[in-house]
């Protein structure tokens, strides 16, 4: 190597030495820049300790310095939402869709925690205005949908809550035949009460064919048949439900009777019946036996029946229904220690819930298609009221 190199090779060693730490500096810079304010994280921290309260004091007092996070503006007016101050959250999310800076996703996005906000506030028409809107520019379409369905269950509109359900279907989400056929059961309620019985009679069978398992339809025609006293069609269907749905029998086992008694058949419903309760002890077709002994043959042997069944199967409806019979053998006047027996189981019974949902737990005394807690179709089953004894 040449001397005169040598003698270069200090001055090298400080260039890149300076050039080095040139660069370094540089990175610590951008680094520096980039920072993201520790209060943000503060905040993150709060929110993921659950502590939303103080998450959200942060984020008001970051929101005044820094008001260009639109993920930030989100994730808050979602937090006012879900502490019930809706109309923050509107502010929030209107005032983030009035930016032209947006972009297209961040816009939906902001959109749909609007409409959120609306559905929070009973603010439907609008709700349903900014999920549409979605809908129509190809965002977030399964949620949209959703919502829309959510809302049209709430406002009754079971036609365009049907409609959106199927579009839900078509985009691939799960099978609902069991809600649609629920809301073809509740336009045929509609059809029934203004007198288009032709109406309630294709809604119902395209409920049926919907659903084939459904119990609705079924009980629905046979409820129709009852009231335009075709009686053998209704039984015809009641023996279809009692058949497919037995833990239903209440709901319908009154009727069962009317339509044998209108057509003379006592005899082979009482055969019908108790049959049934050899495959099944329900506390219902108990009381129904009970009453057709007392009908066809004699007070006394209906009320032997119900000691002997209360016997190995207690419950309060079957005790209350002992006391009538005993009231009516008894005739008036003399029985006022029966009659405050009878008051008093029925104060009892009065409290009881004869439904329960198996989804959610909420109790209900009369049966109801759509969980007044949950609000899902289908999922309120007869609940046991003598401790499992029986197979309801
Ligand atoms: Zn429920």
């Amino acid at each position: 190597m040449p001397e005169f190199l040598i003698l270069l090779l200090p001055i090298a060693a400080a260039s890149g030495w300076w050039a080095a730490k040139r660069s370094v500096r540089k990175e610590r810079e951008k680094l520096r820049n980039a920072e993201i304010d520790p209060a943000y994280f503060r905040g993150l921290n709060y929110l993921v300790n659950e502590q939303p309260d103080k998450a959200i004091d942060v984020f008001v007092r970051m929101l005044e310095v820094n008001s260009e996070t639109v993920e930030m503006h989100l994730a808050l007016g979602s937090l006012f939402r879900r502490r019930g101050e809706t109309d923050r959250a509107i502010r929030i999310h209107q005032n983030l869709i009035a930016r032209p800076t947006l972009s297209s996703e961040q816009r939906s996005q902001a959109l749909m925690e609007l409409g959120l906000d609306y559905m929070n506030a009973g603010l439907l028409d609008r709700a349903e205005a900014l999920f549409s809107e979605l809908i129509d520019n190809n965002a977030l379409i399964n949620t949209s949908l959703g919502n829309l369905k959510i809302i049209y269950q709430h406002e009754k509109d079971w036609q365009k809550a049907l409609d959106v359900t199927r579009r839900l279907e078509e985009i691939g989400e799960e099978d609902q035949s069991g809600d649609r056929s629920h809301f073809l059961c509740e336009l045929a309620d509609i059809a029934l009460q203004e007198g288009r019985d032709e109406d309630a009679k294709n809604y119902l069978k395209e409920a049926g064919e919907t659903a084939p398992e459904a119990m609705r339809p079924l009980l629905t025609q046979a409820t129709l048949s009852l009231q335009q006293q075709d009686y053998t069609t209704a039984l015809r269907l009641y023996q279809r439900v009692a058949e497919t749905h037995p833990a239903f029998i209440g709901e319908f086992v009154n009727q069962m009777a009317e339509c044998h008694r209108a057509t003379g058949q006592e005899q082979a419903w009482l055969e019908w019946l108790k049959a049934l309760y050899q495959r099944r002890r329900s506390l219902y077709v108990m009381l129904a036996i009970a009453d057709e002994i007392e009908h066809s043959e004699d007070g006394d042997e209906a009320i032997r029946f119900l000691n002997d069944e209360l016997a190995a199967n207690p419950s309060l409806l079957g005790v209350q229904r002992l006391i009538r019979m005993r009231l009516t053998q008894q005739g008036s006047g003399k029985t006022t220690f029966l009659e405050t027996l009878d008051a008093l189981v029925q104060s009892m019974t009065d409290t009881q819930s004869a439904y329960q949902c198996h989804r959610c737990g909420f109790t209900t005394r009369t049966l109801h298609w759509q969980c007044p807690g949950c609000r899902t179709w289908g999922t309120m089953l007869p609940t046991s009221e003598n401790n499992g004894r029986y197979s309801e």
